[in-house]
């Protein structure tokens, strides 16, 4: 049936790009200005992806801001220091691909900031022995904007609310993608090559059944469009998935703000992403640190330091449900609509004042600590004298509250629980709500350096390439920054070399 569908000329590209988020945009683009013609296939009513929802940071060496704060940088050192962030899971890398990222995003950054993004930076972010990371201004929004609006001007045919659903392969070699279903059924015909740039796969309940551990796969992504289309697809035609189990979180982090902060709502205009660039620089810590607090809302995940130090993690109830120092974020899911607080005491919550006993990371600031929680994230703060009022302000049964605390003390007491401080001193804080979430899942397809798809024998899959999250190709990201390094740099890779596969003689009259 599928096969009776004739494509016709809107339908035939030399280049067709799966996903609209950073990687399939730098793609795009990249194909477009070496003269081959384009479509950009995007799911959802827009672009953006996890791109879009992000904090914006990227690591890159030899910056232009590295270089005006004296910093003399290189990719091999970059390349050097990446391992100190994957700890144990170090010997997987994909050193290849590595080599591939820190070598080519100094010029992918220069091309973000040549387009007109802005950023702030370099920050320090140990063990990077250097500083490194850029956080883009206003937003991550700006991402999208700056290279949306690029690619409609150099031509980019963009189809929003358009699902890629299968590749079309003919002979071996895939030529196109069956978008929609049923009425909605389309093909799309590519003359050089399909680039999957379709995202992670956090939200793909198959996929991480399969790749990752039982209790890891129950808990839900923070973006719940990246239902790891394009890895499926590309299994479909012999493509493998590398280090599937491996994924940022689960981890519990703070709930965002259920309204958009002023930063967030921020247009991404290039005039204030400067004046904000500069602010930056010359604000006094008591103005930058609220500043900063509202713009990483999507970043904070409470240290886990603070069970350590005896904070008691309980669910909306007020019961107490798991030990925190094991693996608290794997438990947190089965909880009543998986939701839970972090309880402090007085002691913890003096302690978790100061350095090193922070509550968090936050980019810009380095850390986030209690006061900064009270004054400029009241939506996840609350205090009270004791632990009956602490109760009723989270709408929680203080009977039960005050068992929890009671039972968790008498286990540290009876040495049922690993020794930590007991829970003891009013005043009490709460911090949350927070959940556990999976904010990435690293698993992408096998892809040599030209990003072709890697099927039976290691050989690559004629037609088809993979970038970002999709074509991960074992590669590991951990740290700030290199996961949207990888997006553009793989991006404009893939797009490169799935342009180059349409020949001269296919080239359009107009391009
Ligand atoms: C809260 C949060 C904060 C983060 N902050 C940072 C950070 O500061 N720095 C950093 O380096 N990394 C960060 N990351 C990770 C980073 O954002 C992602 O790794 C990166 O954006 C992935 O880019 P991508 O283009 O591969 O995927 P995406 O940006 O997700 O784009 C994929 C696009 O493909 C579309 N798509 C999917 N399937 C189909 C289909 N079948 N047909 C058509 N379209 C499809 C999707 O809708 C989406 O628009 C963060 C992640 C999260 C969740």
């Amino acid at each position: 049936m599928a096969d009776m569908i004739e494509s016709d000329s809107d339908n035939s590209f030399d280049v067709i790009v799966v996903g609209g988020g950073g990687t399939g945009l730098a793609a795009a683009i990249e194909a477009r200005q070496i003269g081959r013609t384009v479509v950009l296939l995007e799911k959802n009513p827009t672009l953006g992806g996890t791109t879009g929802l992000s904090v914006g940071s990227i690591t890159a060496t030899n910056t232009p801001q590295q270089l005006a704060a004296g910093i003399f940088d290189s990719p091999r050192d970059h390349f050097d220091d990446m391992p100190g962030f994957a700890g144990a899971l170090a010997s997987r890398d994909n050193v290849e691909l590595r080599r591939l990222l820190t070598d080519n995003v100094p010029e992918t950054f220069r091309w973000l900031q040549s387009l007109g993004l802005v950023f702030y930076g370099p920050s320090p972010e140990p063990p990077h022995r250097k500083p490194r990371m850029h956080t883009v201004l206003p937003n991550s929004r700006a991402y999208i904007h700056v290279l949306e609006k690029y690619a409609k001007k150099q031509g980019v045919v963009i189809h929003e609310s358009v699902r890629v659903m299968e590749l079309i392969r003919e002979d071996g070699r895939v030529v196109g993608v069956r978008t929609g279903i049923g009425a909605a059924r389309r093909e799309f015909r590519a003359r050089g090559g399909v680039v999957l740039a379709s995202g992670d796969f956090s939200a793909n309940g198959q996929l991480k059944t399969r790749f990752m551990a039982p209790e890891v796969a129950k808990v839900d992504p923070i973006n719940p469009t990246s239902e790891g289309d394009g890895q499926a697809m590309g299994l479909d035609v012999g493509g493998k998935v590398l280090n599937g189990d491996v994924s940022l979180g689960p981890e519990i982090r703070f709930l965002p703000p259920t309204k958009e902060t002023f930063v967030r709502k921020l247009p991404p205009n290039r005039g204030l992403a400067r004046f904000m660039a500069w602010s930056m620089d010359h604000m006094p810590a008591w103005l930058l640190r609220p500043f900063v607090m509202s713009f990483v809302t999507t970043w904070l995940a409470p240290s886990l330091r603070l069970f350590d130090e005896g904070a008691v993690l309980v669910n909306i109830n007020g019961q107490h449900f798991a030990d925190e120092v094991d693996a608290p974020a794997l438990a947190l899911p089965n909880q009543p609509e998986k939701i839970g607080y972090i309880l402090l005491d007085k002691t913890m919550a003096q302690k978790f004042s100061s350095w090193p006993y922070f509550i968090s990371t936050a980019p810009g600031i380095a850390y986030a600590y209690l006061a900064d929680y009270r004054r400029n994230r009241k939506d996840v703060y609350h205090a009270a004298r004791s632990l009956k009022r602490l109760a009723r302000k989270l709408d929680m049964d203080p009977t039960v509250l005050e068992e929890s605390i009671q039972k968790h003390n008498g286990a540290i007491d009876n040495g049922a629980t690993k020794a930590r401080p007991k829970f003891e001193t009013p005043p009490f804080v709460a911090l949350g709500p927070v959940k556990s979430s999976i904010i990435i899942a690293d698993g992408g397809l096998a892809v040599n350096r030209d990003l072709q798809v890697l099927g039976d024998n290691d050989l690559p899959v004629p037609g088809l390439y993979a970038a970002g999250s999709t074509g991960q190709g074992g590669l590991l990201l951990e740290g700030h920054g290199h996961h949207l390094g990888w997006a553009f740099t793989s991006g404009r890779i893939a797009g490169r070399h799935a342009a180059y596969e349409a020949t001269s003689a296919d080239l359009p009259k107009s391009a």
